[in-house]
């Protein structure tokens, strides 16, 4: 049988760092800082994987395991020197969930446990502080009670019915926190506390510390199954069969009086990157309190000062450069100061913001304190984008200021700039927030505000610190935060959010700058970020943006990994000109039928398709008799005129925009896709007909107009698109080769340099297609070639977007020079499912009945699609092992799908310009986890002939 329990703690630690998916995250860390040395108090760790057999189990704890807990427990015993339960030393416990990815705030944990009415008294005895000791254990009753028996309150702004209870010893006394309540008062709460778990559960609260355990045990298991955590992995991608692992450890006090405390930090600041020791602690407390935000702590840097505690600062200060050098990244830790003890409680790698990750990578990879290789694989790639997130803009946010609009200043948690509808509850908040932005503000936020703060630009609370819930959960999200604006008032149930003699009401505009802190009345115009103004507005010059210089390190850096080119998907020379400022290496998919829409020319567009299948039809003739021609010239005098002098009128047009392409993107390829959508889209909707319905049934044209709206589904795109279009009018796909083929001399002669035009039929499914569309660009370049007397090179290749073309790809690759993967069309036809109106459902089947576990539109089927796709990689390369391979439908840009990519080795991601940031990091996250582990690596002999092998791969 696996092992299931595994012991940390000085000269007894049997896990370590790495075994983060059977430890999880907190145990592995606790496990590895154990091994290093630092002072951290002993416990064990049960593993993930019996999370996963209680799941099985129809959620009952494996046989034997009560058993091995207890054996763990003597150990924990004989190495304290304490026992659990024990009436001269007892031994406490904390007992704490930790999932492979910390998921903060989102699971359950119990302190004090052990604690009875018996214990309490020893530990009154032993510590010589009666209010230390019912603290503890008006503390356990009230965790407990939350988690294991189910007392919480009623809803969202219902007070906690203990904290109702403590409230009520306080107001008594005119005290305005806990810590000053006597022993005598702490007494009584608790036994209030007792009572009220009589009242609501018919049972006494339970005093045998190994049915506490056990209790505690279950219970942080049963939360991994919570609504917030289940809404917590969806946000965050983490599978539900991971499971969370078990912590238990042995207590130590921050609650012993003014010689103790409990604190967070972070080695670094996580909002900022600054390089500056970031957090906080409070003075007789516990863990809890600082996390909870009930009490707003002090910056750790106050501790240098504090009585009693200034030899731990000196000693924090040390543990903060010894964690950094030892984990090879910013640490995010807990520790607990007994008497002025200290010890680590956890640490793990900090989670920041994306402008603080790209400083933090820059200036520890710089320091030697991080490897280049940690720096890309710990990128958040999805986060790179708010790197391209609004500021204020400079002379809204002057006037508002002038305007004395300045409420107050908080503390600055999650950067950028956001302005909104002010919304009090999550409900108002994800309600309001399909009409708008909207910012949320709460006195404090738990775990139950997540939905409210995933719909909200911004979040604003009144309490906590900058490790308060609200700032670790908006940090991650990326969204704009600010905590602890200590001076407004929020009144839930007035509706009024006051500072001073200001206010503002819900439903009225508030703004918020998560990099300073401020709070303002109104709505602020939002600027562009820096990067912005540096690659693509040009209003800055780069070495004026410190921005700038930690993204282009970052982003150098990833360029010298990945494997996969990027390219963009662009139609339009500005577009292409700011993918290339991102960093796009070529065109992946330029789409034709983009450029038909522009100005008056859809008008020749439409004059084409309305004479095209008359046109058809004079050729289909003219085939079978041939005799008859001039007879049929004069027949289909019109069509034939009209037919032609559209095309005729299209070609300069067509030809002027890929010149522009072409010169945006000089010597990079140039992917552009012929004509693909049916062509019925480009001609208007009939009214008439809607009319006539509506005079019959004698009711307003609105009426049936909208039902006729609401009941249409699109056409699936399974009809006359794509090269069916080209088969059938092939006059259309020689138009499109000869504006090409003319762009491409033209700019060629004019830049002395020249283009790389890539030509890509769309929707081929069988070979032959392939080849006649083939045979008409042959021949136009052959004409175009003889006319310019030049040539030029050029490769035509084919999407792969339905099945067939993937289980055919070996024989179509015969006349395809790349295959680019259309896997918007390659799942829509795989799935089954328009792509169009999958929106219908898809939400249920993904949150409701888990069918899928993300859009399949937006993140790749990797096991469906994905399936096919891996046939034609094969089928492609066998016959044509140098076969170009690409992907340009939206899952180009899908951090996910980019690593699938990279697994089967294609040469490049297309995706469009403002994602190609995010994907320059994906491709290079994946190949660095597609690394061989450490010891294999001296196989690759230098960075030199990993570029090389690149080099060859991107060919
Ligand atoms: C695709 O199908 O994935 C694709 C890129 O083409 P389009 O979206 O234009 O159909
Ligand atoms: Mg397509």
């Amino acid at each position: 049988m696996a092992k299931r329990v595994y012991l940390f703690g000085k000269g007894i630690t049997e896990g370590n760092g790495g075994q983060r998916n059977l430890l999880g995250g907190k145990g592995a860390g606790l496990a590895e800082m154990a091994k290093r040395g630092f002072n951290v108090p002993p416990g064990f760790t049960i593993t993930t994987e019996v999370c996963t057999a209680y799941y099985a189990n129809k959620r009952k704890m494996p046989a034997g395991l009560n058993e091995e807990v207890k054996k763990s427990v003597a150990a924990i015993e004989k190495h304290t020197g304490k026992q659990f339960g024990g009436h001269k030393n007892p031994l406490l416990v904390a007992v704490r969930s930790g999932a492979r990815e910390s998921m903060p705030g989102m699971m359950d944990t119990i302190l004090n446990l052990g604690l009875n009415d018996t214990t309490v008294e020893v530990l009154k005895a032993k510590s010589n502080n009666g209010r230390f000791a019912y603290d503890s254990y008006r503390r356990f009753i009230q965790m407990y009670s939350g988690v294991v028996l189910h007392i919480e309150r009623a809803n969202e702004n219902e007070h906690d019915p203990f904290e109702i209870i403590i409230s009520e010893a306080k107001n008594k006394r005119g005290f305005k926190h806990d810590n000053q309540l006597p022993e005598e008062d702490l007494k009584s709460i608790i036994e209030k506390f007792k009572k009220l778990v009589l009242e609501k559960t018919g049972k006494p609260f339970p005093s045998d510390p190994y049915k506490q355990l056990e209790g505690a045990i279950g219970a942080v298991f049963a939360s991994w199954m919570n609504d917030r955590a289940i809404l917590y992995r969806r946000k965050y991608k983490i599978p539900e069969e991971w499971g969370t692992a078990v912590n238990v450890q042995s207590m130590v006090f921050g609650n012993m009086g003014d010689s103790s405390g409990t604190g967070v930090a972070f080695t670094r600041n996580p909002a900022t990157g600054e390089n500056e020791f970031y957090g906080e602690f409070l003075v007789n407390a516990q863990g809890e309190d600082v996390v909870a935000g009930i009490r707003t702590p002090l910056k750790i840097s106050a501790m240098a000062t504090t009585p009693h505690l200034e030899n731990c600062y000196k000693e924090l200060c040390d543990v903060r450069k010894h964690l950094e050098k030892e984990f090879g990244d910013v640490q995010d830790f807990e520790f607990t100061i007994e008497n002025s003890k200290l010890y680590m409680l956890q640490t793990r790698n900090g989670k920041r913001t994306a402008r603080a990750y790209v400083k933090i990578a820059r200036d520890m990879v710089n320091q030697k304190l991080m490897t280049p290789e940690h720096a890309i694989e710990s990128a958040d790639p999805e986060a790179i984008e708010q790197l391209l997130a609004p500021v204020f803009h400079k002379e809204s946010y002057q006037k508002a200021i002038n305007a004395n609009l300045l409420l107050t200043k908080g503390l600055p948690a999650g950067p950028g700039a956001a302005t909104g509808t002010l919304a009090f509850t999550a409900e108002k908040a994800e309600r309001w927030s399909t009409h708008g932005p909207v910012v949320l503000a709460r006195v404090e936020t738990s775990p139950e505000d997540l939905r409210g703060m995933l719909a909200a630009k911004g979040i604003v609370t009144a309490k906590g610190g900058v490790s308060s819930h609200a700032a670790v959960v908006a940090r991650q999200m990326g969204k704009v935060c600010v905590v602890g604006a200590s001076e407004i008032d929020i009144n839930y149930n007035t509706g009024v959010l006051t500072c001073g003699d200001k206010s503002i009401k819900e439903g009225e505009f508030i703004s918020i700058n998560g990099s300073t802190g401020e709070v303002l009345i109104g709505k602020i115009d939002t600027a562009p970020s820096e990067l912005i103004q540096v690659l693509i507005d040009k209003t800055m010059a780069p070495k004026d943006s410190e921005l700038f210089t930690e993204y282009d390190f970052i982003m150098k850096l990833a360029d010298k990994y990945r494997k996969l080119g990027i390219r963009t998907n662009a139609d339009q020379p500005e577009q292409a000109i700011n993918a290339v400022a991102f960093g796009a290496e070529g065109i992946g998919l330029c789409r034709t039928e983009h450029m038909f829409f522009k100005g008056d020319r859809i008008d020749y567009v439409r004059e084409m398709i309305i004479f095209a299948a008359e046109y058809a039809e004079y050729k289909s003739k003219l085939a079978q008799r041939p005799g008859d021609a001039v007879l049929l010239e004069n027949e289909y005098h019109i069509p034939i005129m009209h037919f032609k002098d559209a095309l005729e009128k299209l070609l300069p047009i067509q030809q002027e925009d890929f010149e522009g392409l072409f010169n945006a993107m000089g010597e990079r390829p140039v992917t552009v896709r012929y004509l693909d959508p049916p062509l019925h889209e480009f001609l208007p909707q009939n009214k008439d007909q809607i009319e006539e319905l509506a005079r019959k049934l004698n009711v307003p044209f609105e009426r049936v107009s909208q039902t006729v709206h609401s009941l249409h589904e699109s056409n699936p795109m399974l009809g006359h698109r794509g090269c069916r279009l080209g088969i059938v009018y092939p006059e259309i796909s020689e138009m499109q080769s000869r504006a090409l083929f003319r762009a491409a001399l033209a700019v060629a002669a004019r830049n002395k340099k020249s283009p790389k035009p890539e030509i890509m039929i769309p929707l081929v499914g069988f070979e032959r297609e392939l080849e006649l569309q083939l045979e008409i660009v042959d021949r136009v370049a052959k004409e175009e070639f003889a006319a310019a007397k030049r040539t030029l090179e050029y490769k035509v290749g084919t999407m792969i977007e339905i099945p067939r073309a993937a289980i055919m790809a070996e024989q179509i690759a015969k006349h395809a020079q790349f295959f680019s993967f259309g896997t918007n069309d390659l799942t829509q036809t795989t799935l089954g499912m328009s792509r169009d109106d999958a929106g219908h459902f898809l939400p249920f089947y993904e949150k409701e009945a888990g069918i899928v576990k993300s859009n399949p539109f937006a993140t790749l089927d990797q096991i469906g699609v994905g399936k096919l796709m891996e046939i034609a990689v094969q089928g492609g390369r066998k016959t044509r092992p140098d076969i170009k391979l690409g992907i340009c439908g939206e899952h180009g840009g899908d951090p996910a799908s980019i690593e699938f990519c990279n697994g089967l080795n294609l040469s490049y991601v297309s995706c469009s310009p403002f994602r190609v940031p995010v994907a320059r990091i994906a491709a290079a996250k994946s190949a660095v986890k597609a690394m061989p582990p450490p010891a294999e690596k001296k196989a690759v002999k230098s960075v030199k002939a990993k570029k090389v092998v690149r080099k060859v791969r991107k060919k």
